[in-house]
């Protein structure tokens, strides 16, 4: 047994390469909006913190939908690590994907090997729903991250030149059809932005086809759209959408994708080239993780102070959590940045407590409320004693979003974008750039999955599965 562990203690300063000092070390896995904030609280702490994301960048999802309709670059919502850390004591980035936990020996399983802790925060948040359809996962495009926005931008940038160039009717249709399956939030707020590219940069940059030839439907299988919201804000968003010429269908359930055709369940099929599928989330899964652990959503149960029911150590924030002790949430928070952001700071000091013998104080979500923007001039906002719709709400939502963006710089490039598209009319970033890994990341990949991964992380070609 002591045998063992020194050999770990051995792989971990291989692999991880963090000498241990005298303070204790907290591991976060996963630098968004809950990571980034207690990563970000324990500063003021005496602890060693290892921050450990498989990207090296954090990502603000609410602007992503802008970047897969061209309107802005991945750079300005995207903040490397090592630059936000980079004056912190005793901290370290890791660039690593988490796939075990070991409670027992204190110890998490990752890609680059093997790291011990005193206290471990999961907030690797969430992934896309695919609803255990394998097939729809293979062919969908997902909107979650960075990396598929710019996927899908690409794709829907090479379906417009193909269209232009197809000779075949058919497929000319195929290319012009987007459709957009989930009616939440990202679902909403991708269609309106796909339909102002339609109207304002269509008719500039393609000229030699008429821009009416493009149809957006948005798919949603409940019967109103922003489920999450009030009312109000469903029958807004769908009359704005509506108004700019997208075509909202409730109550359909989207069953395939076959032959560049979405299939409903009632049989009826759109032809398409660009399937976005935006229509839920699941948990990050951590591998070994008791079933008995997870709840709704594939969450991870804790209590109240966010710690995973029945380990000390290891405690859960944002959305990759379910907590239901919160009176006025007793199926759990929304999947909402705030939450995160919340969790995190609460966390922060009821680590600190852990460690001076204090109390330790329970999470209230303080509700900031809830907004989407459909369009320029078009949100709705939902706050606590308010709902409104319309210009002010598009003007409320620009606001909370330009102050919540990372960094002054960051903040002035958004700023300086949204208000030079505004008055064009014009986004400019319509390139198409598919990035080509180099031989030497792609064989250190498949290196690192069989090291410490495992065969099952290979395909039948010795390829890293996706
Ligand atoms: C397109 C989109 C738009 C949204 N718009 C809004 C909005 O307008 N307002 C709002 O309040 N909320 C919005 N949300 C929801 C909000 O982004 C989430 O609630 C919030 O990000 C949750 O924070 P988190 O810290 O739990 O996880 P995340 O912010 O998702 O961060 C998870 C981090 O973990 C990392 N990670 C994941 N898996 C692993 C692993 N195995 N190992 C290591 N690292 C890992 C990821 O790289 C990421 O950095 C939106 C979400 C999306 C996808």
């Amino acid at each position: 047994m002591i045998l063992s562990v020194c050999f770990i203690e051995k792989q971990n300063s291989m692999s991880f390469n963090i000498a241990k000092s005298d303070k204790k070390r907290v591991i976060i896995v996963g630098g968004g909006f809950g990571g980034l904030k207690l990563a970000n609280k324990l500063k003021k702490y005496d602890f060693q913190v290892v921050l450990v994301d498989k990207n090296n960048y954090h990502q603000f999802q609410p602007l992503i939908y802008q970047i897969a309709s061209s309107g802005m670059e991945p750079t300005s919502i995207s903040f490397p690590f090592r630059n936000i850390f980079r004056k912190r004591k005793d901290f370290y980035y890791r660039m690593a994907e988490v796939r075990a936990v070991f409670p027992e020996k204190n110890m998490i399983q990752t890609s680059i090997g093997k790291a011990t802790y005193d206290y471990l925060v999961l907030a690797a948040g969430t992934t896309t729903n695919f609803f255990g359809n394998k097939h729809i996962e293979e062919v969908a495009m997902p909107m979650k991250n960075v990396s598929e926005a710019m996927g899908l931008r690409n794709a829907l940038l090479s379906n417009l030149e193909r269209s232009i160039t197809s000779s075949n009717e058919q497929e000319r249709q195929e290319l012009l059809n987007i459709v957009i399956v989930g009616g939440g939030a990202t679902g909403v707020e991708i269609a309106g932005a796909l339909s102002e590219m339609k109207r304002f940069v269509l008719p500039n940059d393609y000229p030699d086809m008429p821009a009416d030839l493009l149809h957006i439907h948005l798919i949603e299988a409940s019967n109103h759209l922003l489920a999450a919201m009030s009312p109000e804000a469903s029958e807004h968003a769908e009359k704005f959408l509506a108004d700019m010429g997208v075509n909202v269908m409730l109550n359909k359930r989207v069953m395939d994708y076959k032959d560049h055709k979405v299939i409903l369940e009632d049989g009826h099929e759109i032809p398409t080239r660009s399937f976005i599928w935006v229509s839920g989330v699941t948990a990050v899964p951590i591998g070994n993780m008791d079933s008995e652990r997870i709840g709704r959503g594939g969450r991870i149960k804790v209590d109240e102070f966010n710690r995973v029911i029945g380990l000390g150590n290891v405690f859960v924030i944002g959305d990759q959590c379910i907590q239901t002790s919160d009176v006025n949430y007793p199926n759990g928070h929304p999947q909402l940045a705030q939450v995160a952001i919340q969790q995190g700071e609460l966390l922060a000091k009821n680590l600190r407590n852990i460690e001076k013998g204090g109390r330790l104080q329970p999470f209230h979500y303080r509700n900031l409320g809830a907004m989407a923007t459909i369009g320029r001039n078009r949100a709705v906002a939902d706050f606590k004693h308010l709902k409104m719709q319309g210009w002010l709400a598009w003007i409320m939502w620009l606001v909370v979003h330009l102050r919540s963006i990372l960094g002054v710089r960051n903040k002035i490039v958004v700023l300086l974008n949204w208000v030079w598209n505004y008055f064009t009319y014009d986004q400019s970033m319509r390139m198409i750039v598919y990035a080509r890994k180099a031989k030497e990341i792609r064989e250190r990949e498949v290196m690192e999955a069989k090291t410490h991964l495992g065969d099952d992380m290979l395909s039948s070609t010795g390829k890293l599965k996706a």
